[in-house]
């Protein structure tokens, strides 16, 4: 979930519980236990959503609704039976929180049991007019709170896009480089799966840029990246690190097998038909992750190897 969903999220908890806080120790007070632990549940609940999202960004949707829902169906039809209009504001603030803490399609399908739910109850107090009215601005409510969560995810998705994946390629970018490679290397001390770092740079790329253009770089550049891509599996990585250099993280793969993706690799590349008959090749270093190393330290090995690949004649794989 975006960052900005879950500071409406802390916002709307707080001041949830500050409204309801006082209700539910007021039902204490008149020996409504009932209501009274009820409304601590769904408290304890809104708290649990808030701080999950604060620690992991996540949270179980079942132990949330699975609890949550059922009980805030329960209080709101008791409070629409027993005081008709007070009942009816509550959905108001139900229906908004729902919108922020659940995902999309089930904020809509838990909206439309709301108000399913507390027809009968509706029916039976009000006149029709005031029914049609209070229907008609409780869809309100909860189509705006649907559209604004869209906006707000739709847009934070394509910015967060933006700031991670280069450009021309599509590939991850540096920005996200520490962060998931330190991810990996944390994996990858629990679990013991090989994993290593492939350190590819492309020969004498200048000279393509000096002789057909910087058009023409751009061209070989995208090429290559496509061909990394569909050499990789899902599970891996690929990131360009600057100009003509990329860098491929191989999970479950020790140095033996990222060899031969490196082999794969640079026999593909003879097989693509560039413009102007070019014919480029790529120097390649590798670095299988060792245990309770750094991702820096891992990083420069492969690139120390890139070093000697360059220094051995190029179109080479060190590692
Ligand atoms: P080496 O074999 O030693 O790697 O030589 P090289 O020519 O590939 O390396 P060098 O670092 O000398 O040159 C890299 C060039 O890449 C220089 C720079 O102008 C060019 N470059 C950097 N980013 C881009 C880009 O986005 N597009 C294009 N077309 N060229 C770029
Ligand atoms: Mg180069
Ligand atoms: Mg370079």
């Amino acid at each position: 979930m975006p960052d900005v969903i879950h500071k409406i999220i802390h916002r709307l908890t707080v001041a949830y519980l500050i409204g309801i806080v006082p209700f539910g120790i007021l039902n204490f007070i008149n020996g409504d236990i009932l209501i009274g632990l009820l409304i601590a549940v769904i408290c304890c609940n809104l708290v649990y959503i808030d701080a999950s999202m604060h620690r992991k960004k996540t949270y179980n949707s079942t132990i949330a609704f699975g609890v949550l829902m059922p009980i805030v169906y329960f209080l709101l039809y008791q409070l629409v039976v027993d005081k008709g209009i007070i009942g009816i504001l509550w959905c108001f603030p139900t229906i908004l929180i729902v919108n922020f803490i659940m995902p999309q399609r089930q904020a809509v399908i838990a909206n439309i049991l709301t108000l399913g739910i507390l027809t009968p109850a509706i029916l039976t107090q009000f006149d029709m007019a005031v029914v049609i009215r209070m229907y008609a601005s409780l869809i309100i409510v909860a189509a705006l709170a649907n559209l604004f969560v869209n906006i707000i995810t739709e847009q934070h998705l394509k910015l967060s896009e933006l700031a991670v994946k280069d450009p021309l390629t599509g590939l991850l970018n540096r920005l996200t480089l520490e962060d998931n490679i330190t991810l990996a290397i944390q994996q990858h001390n629990r679990t013991l799966n090989p994993m290593t770092l492939v350190s590819i740079d492309i020969d004498h790329f200048k000279l393509i840029n000096d002789k057909y253009g910087h058009d023409a770089g751009d061209q070989v550049i995208i090429e290559i990246a496509t061909l990394l891509k569909q050499r990789c599996r899902s599970v891996d990585q690929v990131y360009r690190l600057g100009g003509e250099e990329f860098l491929v993280v191989l999970l479950n793969t020790d140095l033996k097998n990222a060899q031969s993706f490196s082999t794969s690799v640079q026999e593909k590349l003879t097989e693509i038909n560039f413009e102007h008959g070019l014919t480029p090749t790529l120097s390649i270093g590798l670095a299988e992750i060792e245990k309770d190393k750094t991702w820096n330290e891992c990083l420069k090995q492969a690139d120390d190897n890139l070093y000697l690949a360059k220094n051995n004649g190029r179109n080479t794989i060190i590692g």
